[in-house]
């Protein structure tokens, strides 16, 4: 039976979504008054005559019809028309708390947000501030509870699950000293989304029961050799049942790709009975160099690393900040601040790279503004030294593909990092036109998050990774690994293509303040991807840097 609970939500739904499109006020109204009526009203309205509908206070003519449409139907047309009109991932933004319909509605239609999770990365770019009705403290607010919201879905992102999986790891190892306990699966491979984590221990289900339980942990599944649980934090934990001897091969057979495992068990030093001490055992058994975890994705590794063992990037190689945003526009700290910040923590350079002058909603520079930030680079540059800024921009790639300056203006700079920020709803036509355009453009120096994808909330613009690679071999242009967790783009499943042709990729933070430098999940990344070192722009020294601009410019007679 329909019940008056449920009646009242489809008109305070209705009167929401009418307020969001900016709809009669009056009938939205009408619609909130009658959902709150309703729900005080004690007997079941489907019990009661039709008649009687309008004697409820608060239920007029209009509203008493559509009652009765809900009661005969089990909908209501109105809102499931409305609902129509409203893309998914604003109806969405409904269930962050504290935000009411006034605020979606400046969300989506003036700041052109449409996701829950694209509202998340406008915050960290502080981008909600321009708008009438959000300050700092509102901004906070809807970052936490889109963060708090997003914890209770399914997936997350690697950067969210890691300190917890770090902590239950510790947790488990202390609680249990003589036992075994190894992380495996998507956590161990680095995969950006995780949905969840797993061990592989000699622990029993009885023992990791009995502790986890008292926890608030849950069972979810128990299997033949596996069983998991869900526990507050709504993160599924799965624990893969091995015995001292046979630990290891688990752990290798439970770390891999179904692709790199299928073919490491068709290789002629395959034994799924033998007894490891260790996964370099494996390795030497099946006569193939040592493969970190993160690269045990696509089988063609195995042949790679024959003749030519990995060295992989690591956190440590990076030696610049590439990709940076200072107060001059969407960012926090003023270009001082984020240099000082820079020294402190080691680094030889930073590319001071803000918003172009289409980019109006972060505040893109003007031609006029841009010579006074190349004044002021000039004077921190004498006091920083050897410390180095460079001049960049973001440059906003335009409908067409140009790029958002003239050539006098873009010459100015030492480099040029091409983004698309507008129009992101196209067709792969349209994104190649622009993509393809903005790469032959002799002053692009570095690709910008190429796709423009926000992970678990927006996909990115459909592109031909292998045309852009090609195009960018032959305009030597970078390609960007943009570090953010919630981009990593490109995709680190093109590294290994990219590098084969001979691409340079750049791990940049695309930072908004001095905290936002991490590049280590872009790192992590590339190491999927079997980057190295040398094949990265930002883990050039300073010297190596300048040099590669200064032959890219001669090369290009820029
Ligand atoms: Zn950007
Ligand atoms: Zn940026």
């Amino acid at each position: 039976m329909i019940d008056n609970y449920f009646i009242a939500e489809q008109f305070s739904l209705l009167a929401k979504l009418m307020e969001m499109h900016g709809e009669n006020s009056f009938r939205s109204r009408t619609y909130s008054s009658a959902a709150f009526a309703i729900e005080k009203v004690t007997q079941p309205l489907a019990d009661m005559p039709e008649e009687k509908l309008v004697s409820i206070k608060g239920v007029g003519d209009s509203v008493a019809k559509k009652v009765i449409e809900i009661l005969q139907t089990g909908k209501l047309g109105a809102l499931e028309e409305i609902i129509q009109k409203t893309p998914p991932g604003v109806l969405e933004m409904m269930n962050i708390k504290g935000l009411g319909p006034k605020k979606i509605a400046t969300i989506w239609k003036e700041m052109g947000v449409e996701s829950v999770g694209e509202l998340l990365y406008a915050c960290n770019e502080n981008r909600l501030l321009l708008f009438k009705g959000f300050g700092q403290k509102t901004q906070q607010n809807v970052q936490e509870s889109i963060e708090f919201y997003m914890k209770s879905q399914g997936s997350h992102l690697y950067a969210e699950t890691e300190a917890y999986a770090v902590v239950i790891d510790a947790t488990l190892k202390k609680q249990f000293p003589d036992k075994l306990f190894a992380l495996t699966g998507q956590f161990r491979r680095q995969l950006e989304i995780i949905d969840r984590l797993e061990w592989v221990t000699t622990a029993t289900d009885t023992e990791l029961l009995a502790f986890l339980g008292a926890n608030n942990y849950t069972t979810r599944e128990t299997l033949e050799d596996i069983f998991s649980v869900m526990g507050p934090e709504n993160v599924l934990l799965k624990f893969y049942r091995a015995t001292p001897d046979n630990f290891y091969a688990t752990l290798f057979q439970t770390s891999g790709s179904e692709d790199f495992i299928t073919a490491c068990q068709a290789l002629p030093g395959w034994n799924s009975t033998a007894s490891y001490k260790s996964e370099e055992d494996i390795f030497t058994a099946l006569q193939v160099p040592f493969i970190a975890p993160a690269v045990r994705e696509k089988s063609n590794v195995l042949a790679a690393v024959k003749n030519n063992p990995l060295t992989l990037i690591t956190p440590g190689d990076i030696k610049g900040i590439i990709h940076s945003h200072s107060q001059w526009s969407d960012g926090v700290h003023t270009v001082e601040e984020m240099a000082k910040a820079c020294i402190d923590q080691g680094y030889e350079y930073l590319v001071i790279s803000d918003h172009s002058k289409s980019a109006s909603y972060a505040n893109g520079l003007t031609e006029e503004r841009i010579r006074e930030q190349h004044r002021y680079i000039d004077e921190l540059n004498e006091k920083f030294k050897p410390f180095k800024i460079f001049k960049s921009i973001e440059c906003d790639i335009l409908g067409d593909g140009a790029l958002d300056y003239s050539n006098s203006v873009l010459s100015t700079f030492d480099l040029v990092i091409a983004s698309v920020h507008s129009n992101l709803k196209m067709t792969e036509e349209k994104a190649m036109m622009r993509l393809m355009n903005a790469i032959s453009n002799p002053y692009t120096t570095i690709l910008g998050h190429m796709t423009g994808r926000l992970l678990l909330s927006r996909p990115g613009y459909p592109v031909d990774h292998v045309t852009i690679i090609n195009a960018c071999v032959e305009h030597q242009v970078v390609i960007e690994l943009n570090a953010h967790p919630r981009r990593l783009d490109m995709d680190w499943r093109w590294i290994d293509y990219a590098i084969e042709k001979g691409v340079l990729i750049s791990i940049d933070p695309d930072a908004h303040s001095v905290e936002g430098y991490d590049c280590r999940h872009g790192v992590l990344v590339a190491q999927k991807g079997g980057l190295t070192k040398q094949g990265n722009l930002s883990s050039f020294s300073l010297l190596e840097f300048e040099e590669y601009l200064q032959k890219r410019k001669t090369a290009k007679k820029i």
